[in-house]
């Protein structure tokens, strides 16, 4: 592509903005919420395959997702894949990369802009399938969609930024030119619990930059995942780009990570699985001539520190917004809020308060902010927690599961404080709504505590002391850190994510340094003549 055309590609496209939240007290879009929600809940149930190239597979053997809401409800049964598969889909993947590493920047941007473009008009189905694949509200549901639209907005406008040539020193009789390249064959390992956001954006990010993928979504969220599949097909991704290959961790996870023609692994989970796959990749196997890169985003023990200059009000707002929505499920929550002595049982009180407030109930109605955790493993290993928190403290609300007919997997939210700083709550991630709550002694004994963690993911400070909060900024030692706000809610472009220690490689997700992990730069010196 000449340098015209590409300024005029570039011209053509609007500067990324944020897609905006659904204003859910409009009647109209409670209406088109609910009517999504009952389009979606009449193809519940169905078969799906595998996408491999071209092709739909099917093995004989299912995975079958349920709604958390209500576990006797079948989201649908989607083919399980194995071994054979995943070395088809090797295959696949490998021929297409040839011909994609070959289409220009340009165009690579312009499928995410069409998918962006067709999940916008459909926003609410996307959410709806969430709402019952894993029991968002229809908030967290549409910030869900709204990030993965945003990540196809932006990565794709970074690969244009990227296909400018770089600046480079000029030297006399010679013509210099870095370019950014791909990879090869990447594997994608999202987590269930932004199913659409992070498959999305690891994905795309892989794609836009010339590369082939295998997506193995959690086998909690192949649903979510399969509507993903469905909508590249439908804008025209050339098969084998992208494989739709959902499967268990153990087996076809552990194949693909170790197969020597993977050339890099974008995993984001749990601590446990992300040092696996990086111990999995660095093993050289026979034939294999890389280094495998592997981006890998992993667990939290999100803290917000009180101290006793804040906005009292504010910081319990805070918490509670980030400790209980999507039930905690989130890997930047607050699970620990660390209050200075001399406000702790005022900050405290306003916390359970706001608690107390939450209205716990199907994700399907929009007046419920608070739903079910997203599966049963997921339920008896947090209620192991809440019984080892009322030992490690002074349970303060909930602890108990919430009971309904359908036998949703409901847990109270729940509040253990005068937590000890090194108890396990206060330093093993949950993964669901219970808050340790922390007193300290003052401000530098609080953010000493902050950073007692392997984590290092996301904190928040809610102070009004100016030099304070410069020094948590220098001191907090998390990736993404916030000043007298929540700490969840990243938004794409405004907020690059990723954390430190035990959070993963800090790849900085929707931020300008991300689509440089899916390239390699390539540096092409002329003489002149
Ligand atoms: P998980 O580690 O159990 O699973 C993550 C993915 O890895 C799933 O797709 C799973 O099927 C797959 N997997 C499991 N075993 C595997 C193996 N042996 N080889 C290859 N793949 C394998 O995590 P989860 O329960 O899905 O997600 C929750 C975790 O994710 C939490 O720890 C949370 O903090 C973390 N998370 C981190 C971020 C971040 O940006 N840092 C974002 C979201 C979630």
């Amino acid at each position: 592509m000449t340098t015209m055309l590409r300024e005029q590609t570039k011209s053509n496209v609007a500067e990324f903005r944020n897609e905006p939240f659904t204003d859910f007290s409009v009647a109209a879009n409670q209406e088109a919420m609910k009517k999504a929600i009952e389009k979606v809940r009449g193809q519940l149930g169905r078969e799906y395959p595998l996408h491999i190239g071209a092709e739909k597979v099917t093995t004989g053997e299912w995975i079958t997702s349920t709604n958390p809401a209500k576990p006797s409800e079948v989201i649908g049964k989607f083919a399980k894949a194995g071994k054979p598969q995943a070395d088809q889909a090797m295959t696949k993947a490998l021929a297409a990369f040839e011909s994609w590493k070959k289409v220009s920047p340009q165009q690579r941007a312009e499928y995410l802009f069409k998918a962006a473009k067709v999940m916008r008009e459909r926003k609410h189905e996307f959410s709806a399938w969430m709402i019952l694949e894993v029991g968002k509200s229809w908030a967290e549901a549409d910030a869900d969609t709204a990030e993965a639209i945003d990540f196809m907005e932006y990565y794709g406008r970074e690969m244009l930024r990227l296909s400018n040539p770089a600046p480079l020193v000029k030297l006399p009789g010679e013509d210099n030119k870095l370019s950014y390249i791909p990879l090869g064959v990447g594997l994608v390992i999202p987590p269930w619990n932004f199913p659409l956001a992070i498959l999305v954006g690891m994905t795309t990010a892989a794609i836009v930059s010339g590369n082939s993928v295998i997506v193995k979504p959690s086998s909690e969220t192949p649903g979510i995942a399969y509507q993903f599949a469905q909508l590249l097909e439908e804008v025209g991704l050339p098969a084998g780009v992208f494989n739709y290959l959902p499967g268990p961790g153990a087996s076809v996870g552990d194949y693909l990570v170790s197969h020597p023609q993977i050339r890099f692994i974008a995993f984001t989970g749990s601590k446990e699985i992300g040092l696996r796959v990086n111990e999995m990749a660095s093993k050289t196997a026979p034939g294999q001539i890389w280094i495998k890169r592997v981006v890998s985003e992993m667990g939290g023990k999100d803290s917000i520190v009180v101290d006793e200059k804040a906005d009292l009000d504010a910081a319990a707002d805070g918490i509670v917004a980030s400790a209980f929505g999507f039930q905690g499920q989130k890997c930047s929550a607050c699970s620990r809020a660390i209050i200075v002595k001399d406000v702790y049982d005022k900050v405290l009180e306003k916390v359970v308060e706001r608690t107390k407030k939450l209205t716990v109930g199907s994700p399907e109605q929009r007046e419920n902010n608070f739903g079910p955790v997203s599966s049963k493993q997921a339920f008896e290993s947090i209620l192991k927690y809440v019984e080892i928190g009322k030992k490690e403290g002074r349970l303060m609300t909930g602890g108990n599961v919430h009971e309904t007919p359908e036998k949703g997997f409901y847990i109270e939210p729940t509040i253990i404080a005068d937590v000890d700083p090194k108890a396990r709550i206060s330093l093993e991630e949950i993964f669901g709504p219970v808050l340790a709550v922390i007193k300290a002694n003052d401000w530098e004994h609080a953010l000493q505590v902050a950073n007692n963690t392997e984590f290092g993911l996301t904190g928040a400070v809610y102070s009004k002391d100016q030099k304070r909060l410069e020094q948590a900024a220098e001191e907090f030692h998390v990736g993404n850190l916030y000043l007298n706000r929540k700490c969840t809610g990243a938004m794409v472009g405004a907020h690059p994510f990723g954390g430190f220690n035990m959070s993963g490689t800090d790849s900085k997700a929707g931020g300008p340094d991300y689509l440089l992990l899916f390239t390699q730069a390539k540096c092409v010196s002329a003489k002149v003549q």
